[in-house]
């Protein structure tokens, strides 16, 4: 066991985790990061296809994530726009793909218009929002205890729309059921980005890719601070009092005046801590807990679907698989096509046996681009919530009512120790972008105590 003594432990190298003990070095503390996996990133995770890099965990960077992109330059990190030239393609409830283009959503003209109505009454609410502290709204209570199904059975009356806008925040980004989680919750991604169109909008949620994949943004971070950062050390107990921690890791003893623990809160469970954490502490952490998704990048020699001008892109509210995206590297040396199931769909699909798991899936990509996506030469998969390290994704969430009740203590440290994490970030909720803006606030917060 290695002893260190320093001025701040940080727990967990994902992008948080990172950005808070750059900001911390910065300013001249000693700093020494814990790490559970034997790398840097934990939701952002590099793969190699094709003699290039592509991503596993999360990977588009959008125009609203401004204190990530003015990082990029100062990390060496050039970003390209992601593939969208082409027809994207709606498949509707019966199966039959529909090519459109990418200005509209590939629905009739009512429930194109149903769900634009839609959208501007959920754009309207999350304006009101300070998306720093969603539960300070006016109507924060009435919004928390209603479903985002109850809301989208009441506001909208075009079935198809609903179907859509359903499947954009549950499946798109909550990845749990419409009615696992509040209004109020699912508000809070909307205001987190500035509104359904930065959320929704492929143009703007999916603009960019990261030119070496996302991983490299945690990995240059890492390389910033060289030896502090410790790999494959999980954190299993921390001792604390008014003077500060003793972190107790696989690897490394480390003492130190505060600590930030930058992982999702439903793992800090899995921390012994000593005292035991307050109880209004330990309540939100059994309260909140992660969507499930299992991301599929499919690999065929070429981007065939390109030569079909066909974008690559596409939707399926109806369906099992749901979405597609073209993720083919930027020299389009191969073909890549990429899925995410959700929430129940990661349910379903992970009792099947990887066999027919794999058919099933690629019998829906087919759906979208016809059968040669039946034919791939590769097939890659990952279940997040079977990852060990942060059991499930996008990231953590409340249920019914839990915002409210725990919201307004989510950030706020107990004794010497502060948190940090995406998924508590306000301006950026759930993306790299919040990550980085969460894990500097709770620097600034240690430095500030
Ligand atoms: C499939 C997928 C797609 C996504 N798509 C996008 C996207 O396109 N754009 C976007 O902006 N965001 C996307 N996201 C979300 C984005 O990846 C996350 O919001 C962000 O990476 C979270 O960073 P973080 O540092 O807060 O948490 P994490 O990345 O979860 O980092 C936490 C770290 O803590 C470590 N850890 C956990 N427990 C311990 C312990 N006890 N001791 C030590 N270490 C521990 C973990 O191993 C991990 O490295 C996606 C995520 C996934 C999974």
């Amino acid at each position: 066991m290695h002893e260190l003594e320093v001025d701040v432990v940080v727990i967990g190298a994902g992008v948080a985790g990172l950005a808070a003990a750059n900001v911390l070095r910065t300013e001249g503390r000693e700093v020494v990061v814990l790490e559970a996996r034997d790398r840097v990133g934990g939701r952002l995770w590099n793969t190699e296809i094709g003699g290039e890099a592509n991503e596993l965990g999360g990977e588009w960077v959008a125009p609203y994530h401004r204190r990530l992109r003015e990082l990029l330059p100062e990390l060496g990190i050039e970003l390209f726009p992601a593939y969208r030239e082409g027809d994207d393609v709606y498949v509707d409830e019966e199966g039959r793909a529909h090519r459109h283009s990418g200005d509209g959503h590939g629905l009739g003209e009512a429930s194109e218009q149903a769900l634009l109505e839609a959208e501007a009454k959920l754009d309207a609410l999350a304006k009101e929002l300070d998306p720093e502290a969603p539960w300070t709204h006016e109507r924060a209570r009435e919004l928390d205890t209603m479903t985002f199904d109850e809301w989208l059975r009441r506001e909208v009356r075009d079935a198809e729309a609903r179907e859509n806008l359903r499947s954009y925040l549950a499946d798109g980004f909550l990845t749990k059921p419409a009615h696992g989680f509040s209004v109020l919750q699912g508000l809070w991604a909307i205001a987190g980005a500035g509104g359904t169109y930065e959320l929704f909008a492929p143009e703007q949620c999916l603009a960019y890719r990261v030119v070496g994949g996302s991983q490299l943004i945690p990995i240059r971070l890492a390389e910033r601070l060289g030896e502090r950062v410790v790999l494959e050390s999980p954190v299993r107990a921390i001792r604390w009092d008014r003077a500060g921690v003793e972190v107790e890791s696989r690897l490394v003893r480390a003492r130190a005046r505060a600590a930030i623990v930058a992982i999702p809160p439903n793992l800090t469970t899995a921390i012994a801590f000593e005292p035991a954490l307050p109880a209004w502490r330990l309540q939100l952490e059994q309260a909140i807990s992660q969507g499930s998704v299992t991301k599929v990048l499919a690999v065929y020699d070429h981007p065939f679907w390109r030569e079909d001008g066909l974008s690559g892109e596409g939707f399926a509210p109806h369906q099992l698989v749901r979405e597609i995206y073209d993720n083919t590297p930027p020299s389009a040396s191969v073909g890549v096509l990429c899925t995410f199931l959700p929430g129940e769909q990661a349910d379903l699909v992970a009792r099947l046996d990887p066999s027919a798991r794999r058919a099933a899936i690629l019998e829906g990509l087919a759906a979208f681009v016809g059968p040669e996506a039946l034919r791939a030469s590769d097939y890659i998969e990952v279940d997040w919530a079977a990852q060990e390290w942060t059991r499930g994704a996008y990231a953590a969430t409340f249920g019914i009512g839990g915002l409210t009740r725990f919201g307004p203590y989510l950030r706020e440290p107990v004794g010497p120790i502060h948190w940090a994490c995406a998924d508590i970030a306000g301006v950026g909720h759930m993306h790299m972008e919040g990550g980085v803006r969460s894990g500097e606030a709770a620097a600034r917060g240690v430095l500030d105590a």
